[in-house]
């Protein structure tokens, strides 16, 4: 694939910065060998097993339950919690961080799909906020055209970037920076997802969706109640669902 003219290519400096434009990695393009295998576990029989739990637990879109069912989400989790990579769990990834659980990356990415933009032909330019192990941006480039997934802390986007290394999906681009800022260069997103949650949406995000597309964010309401929320820009304006209580970890700005 070629790289879009216009991206800066060099990672910015180490250490607390001020707030910069996310910048692309590269790396998740390039060719590699093949990834070693063997984890001690069926993990394709596993894996079934965990679609057929989503399912029965409420989670109806096909496409979604096939993209589950495709990404080996033990290669995200550390080799020790191999063997818990097809529970129902949060799990840590390291510097504080958490991959979030199957139930909550199935049911963010049905939400993503039901908006009225993505229901003629699927998802187009989709944008993440915290791309943690890389997870779910592997899940999200199988259901989106072109995936832009932001990571404030280096040590994360360095390991996301090596494990997403071997699935060579050449339509997700990592990118290093601030996701509070959201990713201009990719904008207008037909769909907004954040892993972290803050406690108000940030302005970049609303002006970065398309219209007709959907934002999907934790966000702590009054009271410190952490919610899912929904939010569709409409030709007439943006329109706000709360959903169910979830538990994810702080949005935070800056780089580190
Ligand atoms: N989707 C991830 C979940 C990672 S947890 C996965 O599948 O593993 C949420 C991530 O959001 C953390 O890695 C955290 O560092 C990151 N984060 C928090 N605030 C951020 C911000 N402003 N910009 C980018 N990433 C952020």
């Amino acid at each position: 694939m070629q790289r879009r003219p216009g991206f800066p290519a060099r990672l910015p400096g180490s250490g607390p910065a001020p707030a910069k434009a996310p910048v692309l990695a590269a790396s998740v393009r390039k060719p590699v060998a093949a990834s070693p295998v063997g984890v001690g576990l069926d993990s394709a029989a596993v894996r079934a097993r965990m679609v057929q739990k989503l399912a029965a637990g409420g989670v109806t879109s096909v496409p979604v339950l096939q993209a589950m069912g495709a990404v080996e989400r033990h290669r995200f989790v550390d080799s020790a919690l191999g063997n818990q990579a097809y529970e129902d769990t949060s799990l840590p990834i390291g510097l504080g961080q958490t991959i979030s659980k199957p139930n909550v990356v199935a049911r963010m990415c049905e939400l993503l799909l039901g908006a009225e933009g993505a229901r003629a032909g699927g998802l187009g330019r989709v944008l993440e906020i915290g791309t943690g192990c890389g997870y779910q941006a592997a899940v999200l480039s199988r259901l989106a055209r072109e995936v832009y997934s932001v990571e404030r802390l280096r040590g994360l986007h360095e390991k996301a970037r090596d494990n997403l290394r071997p699935f060579r999906l050449a339509n997700l681009h990592l990118l290093f920076g601030d996701g509070m800022l959201g990713y201009a260069k990719g904008a207008p997103y037909a769909a907004i997802i954040a892993a972290a949650g803050g406690d108000a949406v940030p302005q970049a995000w609303c002006d970065q969706l398309a219209v007709g597309g959907r934002l999907v964010a934790p966000m702590a309401l009054a009271g410190g109640q952490q919610m899912l929320l929904v939010i569709d820009k409409t030709p007439h304006g943006l329109k706000q669902s709360v959903l169910e209580p979830v538990h994810f970890v702080p949005l935070k700005s800056g780089i580190a």
